[in-house]
């Protein structure tokens, strides 16, 4: 089959479109050819870019296994089941879920999948969706809901990953309540305009940065409450003067050393930093006088679980948190979608048609 693999790390002169074997399938023969009784063959249409994405392709401190199938997000038709896959049927229409545990242990049997000794990433551990096969256990596949207006393709693509994780972050870990202030640094990126949507979906009054104007009044037009350009103003003194002084409850966190010391001086007393990412660096400085003396709360949030994996798709369905794609490349310019990534030059979901 037709895939987009990296052979070794390094960055993305890596990336290659290439043919590769075939993932089992409805014809594998019995035995470790075929399907596992409990999987699914997924035909991907088209996959979406993260950050993720790009760490991939540079290089994890993992054991790859070359050629290595790139892509997390992806959505496209099932094409074959296995003896007791019961959920699904050749046909479909899904989304796929790219975070798998191992659904054995004590973590998964208590329901926190994502907290999972084994947990893998669709193209990260596992081999990707920017392939004509992708296979996932059933638990990782969710019907397309039907809406008025259909989801295309990239939009289904893009939903998983982002929406998962911003979920888990603003509703689960930090709680965030209908009045409170939330701060999200650089709303171009995914995970921050999930957070956004997510967090005025239950009510809260949004703080969101970014470098670039034209992604800032985008983001009003998403429901932000106050823009800030962080390159040209001082987050935290705006924050302050925006909050009576006092800061906000919640801080959303994905870029680490460039901007954590200022996420910890726009807390309010008693507030709540929640992080899923480090993208400028994962070593920060932190004061721990801080830390106690204002009672601030620090979580780390990473992927979702299976119900709230469900409870965003059921939103999905309701019409909410419906994923903004920002541009998709044909599947031989995968490379250059990469690059519009690694850019920073998007508002929302970089997709690849992985077929038309
Ligand atoms: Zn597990």
């Amino acid at each position: 089959m037709r895939a987009w693999v990296i052979r070794a790390t390094g960055g993305l002169d890596q990336l290659q479109q290439s043919d590769v074997p075939d993932p089992p399938g409805p014809s594998g023969p019995p035995g470790a050819g075929a399907l596992g009784p409990r999987h699914v063959r997924v035909a991907p249409r088209a996959a979406a870019l993260n950050h993720l994405d790009l760490f991939v392709v540079r290089g994890l401190p993992h054991e790859y296994r070359f050629p290595h199938i790139v892509g997390a997000d992806g959505a496209g038709v099932v094409d074959a089941v296995g003896a007791e896959v019961g959920s699904v049927r050749p046909g479909d229409r899904v989304m796929i879920n790219p975070g798998i545990p191992d659904y054995s242990c004590e973590y998964c049997r208590a329901g926190e999948q994502s907290l999972c000794r084994s947990y893998g990433i669709l193209g990260e551990h596992f081999p990707g969706t920017m392939a004509q096969y992708v296979v996932v256990p059933e638990q990782n596949v969710a019907i397309i809901p039907t809406l008025s207006t259909p989801l295309t393709w990239p939009e289904a693509a893009a939903f998983s990953l982002v929406t998962l994780t911003a979920w888990r972050m603003v509703v689960t870990r930090a709680q965030v309540k209908a009045g409170e202030t939330v701060l999200i640094w650089g709303i171009g990126g995914g995970v921050s305009l999930a957070a956004l949507r997510i967090a005025k979906l239950v009510g809260a009054r949004v703080i969101v940065t970014s470098s670039n104007d034209a992604k800032l009044a985008a983001a009003r037009r998403l429901g932000a409450d106050v823009t800030l350009n962080h390159h040209t103003q001082n987050v935290s003194q705006e924050v302050r003067a925006l909050t009576q002084k006092r800061g906000v409850e919640v801080v959303v966190e994905n870029v680490g050393e460039a901007t954590w010391e200022e996420s910890l001086r726009c807390l309010k007393r008693g507030g709540r930093l929640v992080t899923c990412g480090a993208t400028s660096g994962p070593d920060v400085r932190l004061d721990l006088r801080r830390v106690f003396w204002h009672h601030y709360t620090i979580m780390g949030s990473t992927m979702g679980n299976a119900r709230e994996y469900a409870e965003i798709v059921r939103r999905l369905g309701e019409g909410q948190l419906r994923p903004i794609v920002d541009r998709v490349y044909p599947l031989a310019e995968a490379r250059a979608a990469y690059e519009r990534l690694a850019k920073g030059e998007q508002l929302g979901k970089v997709v690849v048609e992985v077929t038309p």
